[in-house]
């Protein structure tokens, strides 16, 4: 969680995203992708063969696909409507930095339900 919070720290101006791997219900990596929307600021889009290396990488080291991230300079830790429209993987959890905010950087989890976000609670384990 650090480590998702110092990424969009790093760029605080645009919006970072990337993907982590888990072996069932546990998050064990994290693999920062680069954004290559046209408004990065606003918006990600996921550089799409960094992002096959990743799940490549993920089936060599036998985990699966756990959640996706991305952050938001400017908008609550909540999905946006583009957000919903781009969400494509039923079965992992979607994390949203948010960094609008004067206190620390808030994190939220979702998870994609009958083509709408639900938000999950996100358990941190030290
Ligand atoms: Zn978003």
């Amino acid at each position: 969680m650090d480590a998702l919070v110092g990424h969009a720290l790093r760029s605080p101006r645009l919006e970072v995203c990337g993907l982590i791997g888990g072996v069932g219900e546990v998050a064990v990596s994290r693999y920062p992708v680069a954004n290559v929307a046209r408004d990065p600021a606003r918006r990600f889009e996921m550089d799409p063969r960094a992002q096959i290396d990743v799940f490549r990488a993920l089936r060599e080291e036998n985990q699966e696909l756990y959640a996706i991230y991305h952050s938001h300079p400017d908008g609550p830790a909540e999905p946006s409507a583009t957000d919903l429209e781009q969400a494509a993987y039923p079965d992992a959890f979607y994390l949203i930095v948010s960094l609008a905010g004067t206190a620390a950087p808030e994190v939220r989890a979702f998870r994609l339900v009958d083509n709408a976000f639900a938000a999950v609670d996100l358990v941190v384990e030290g």
